[in-house]
């Protein structure tokens, strides 16, 4: 069934009874070309792209819970390119390209809005740092420009301009083509398009075990039973180090580490852009719902945990953040907060890669980032499955890096999950 406004007009007239589920929920066959574990947005997007880019419709996305109830339903929705090191700039930019069609091409509305996205600057030399970084992206055709205070004064007037502010705002960098989009839509989208084009999507169906053959993948063990498929994708974010090691390979350079997020009452609208400042003293990041609510959120959690739930100390730490550049926010109550569970890699950046065991790939090590990634991390996961060879793209986001001491270390603080 396609949407539009036609369709929304047929339906009415028959009073809304006649609308298709928006994904078949299947009971899983025996057997398949590929299996994606994990439906969250890089699963499900990897299997969309399976069916729809190289033509692989024999597909199951194998979820443990419900599709979207991981961190993609659980995020904060700021989409931006922002990366500088070679791996991360293509990926990210690859995926803000797709993100400008992909209402049309999923043919669901993700409500992704380009509103940009504003990365305050607090002193001369952290100023230095984020030009050489925007400077890069611009000589990689990635849209970045400087804006002065006064710029940024207009730009986004309720911050805290105050001189004697702890943290004193001197300018800020916009890319403009950033924004957020709507997280369930982006899960549900994928779900449709991907079953729409044959893939079937199984909720409730945990994977415990992985079943090999002479070294090689050949199935895997879950709660509705055995499913076998020689193509196996990992893309299960905070569980990775748990299904890594019960597939056999070892311990992975990924730490899972709870990230909490906050939102306020709604409100009137207040905020039209994304603001978001990380530097030595704090992390913080905002922006308002279309509902109106003011999502925000800051640091991880240093404590490693699989725990879906916040925490005081954390709370404490974002709102103190929120109140030094916008104190008008100790107005609002905070309405709810949540968490997810983030798998950490030690260089901040991803993997989209073969692994060391035949039939087996895996798509992890997200930190912050990945709900941004997600279409380019599925197209480019998608390509690396059915080609079992990567992407020009994707080429360098690979395992081996550790072995080989060529880290991408985005955020150039070295090899602990707290840097990034
Ligand atoms: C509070 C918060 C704020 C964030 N803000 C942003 C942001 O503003 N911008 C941004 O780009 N990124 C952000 N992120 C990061 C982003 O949400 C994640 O990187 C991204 O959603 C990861 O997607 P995924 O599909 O890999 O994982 P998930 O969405 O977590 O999906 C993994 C799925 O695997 C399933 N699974 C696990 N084990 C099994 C098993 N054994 N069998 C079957 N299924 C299993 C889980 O149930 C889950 O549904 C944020 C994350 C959090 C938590």
């Amino acid at each position: 069934m396609k949407y539009s406004i036609f369709q929304i007009i047929k339906q009415g007239i028959r009073n809304n009874k006649n609308w298709k589920p928006t994904w078949n929920d299947k009971k899983p066959k025996k057997k398949y070309d590929v299996i994606i574990i994990g439906g969250g947005g890089h699963g499900l997007a990897t299997a969309y792209y399976l069916a729809k880019n190289h033509n692989i419709k024999n597909v199951a996305v194998l979820e443990k819970n419900w599709i979207g109830g991981g961190n993609s339903g659980r995020n904060t929705t700021i989409v931006r390119s922002n990366y500088f090191i070679e791996g991360n700039t293509a990926l990210y930019e690859h995926s803000l390209k797709l993100w400008e069609t992909l209402s049309i091409d999923l043919n669901y509305n993700v409500m992704f809005s380009q509103r940009g996205h504003l990365n305050l600057v607090f002193s001369p030399s952290h100023r230095d740092s984020l030009m050489r970084k925007y400077n890069i992206m611009r000589l990689n055709g990635i849209d970045a420009e400087y804006l002065n205070l006064s710029q940024v004064k207009k730009f986004v007037p309720h911050l805290n301009f105050s001189s004697d502010n702890r943290i004193p705002i001197l300018g800020g960098f916009l890319q403009k083509r950033a924004g957020t989009a709507r997280h369930d839509a982006v899960n549900w989208g994928f779900a449709r398009a991907a079953s729409n084009l044959g893939v079937d999507i199984v909720q409730n169906c945990e994977v415990i075990k992985f079943l090999r053959e002479k070294g090689k993948i050949i199935g895997v063990e879950t709660t509705q039973g055995k499913i076998m498929s020689k193509k196996i994708g990992l893309a299960v974010a905070g569980s990775t180090s748990v299904l890594a090691k019960a597939a056999g390979l070892g311990k992975l350079p990924i730490e899972s580490h709870k990230l909490q997020a906050f939102v306020s009452e709604p409100i009137k609208p207040f905020l039209d852009t994304v603001v978001v400042y990380g530097y030595n003293h704090g992390h913080f990041y905002i922006s308002q719902s279309d509902k109106g609510g003011m999502v925000f959120g800051g640091n991880l959690d240093g404590y490693n945990s699989y725990a879906q739930k916040g925490n005081l100390p954390t709370y404490t730490d974002v709102m103190s953040a929120a109140m030094a550049i916008m104190p008008s926010l100790g107005r609002i109550k905070v309405l709810r907060q949540w968490s997810g569970i983030m798998d950490m890699s030690m260089d901040g950046s991803p993997f989209i890669c073969k692994t060391k065991i035949p039939g087996l790939y895996l798509n992890a090590g997200w930190c912050y980032g990945g709900f941004k990634a997600i279409p380019g991390s599925g197209w480019c996961f998608a390509y690396t499955i059915a080609n079992d060879k990567p992407h020009k793209i994707n080429k360098l986001l690979n395992l081996d890096r550790y072995e080989k001491g060529i880290h991408i270390d985005e955020s150039g603080n070295g090899p602990f999950p707290k840097a990034h």
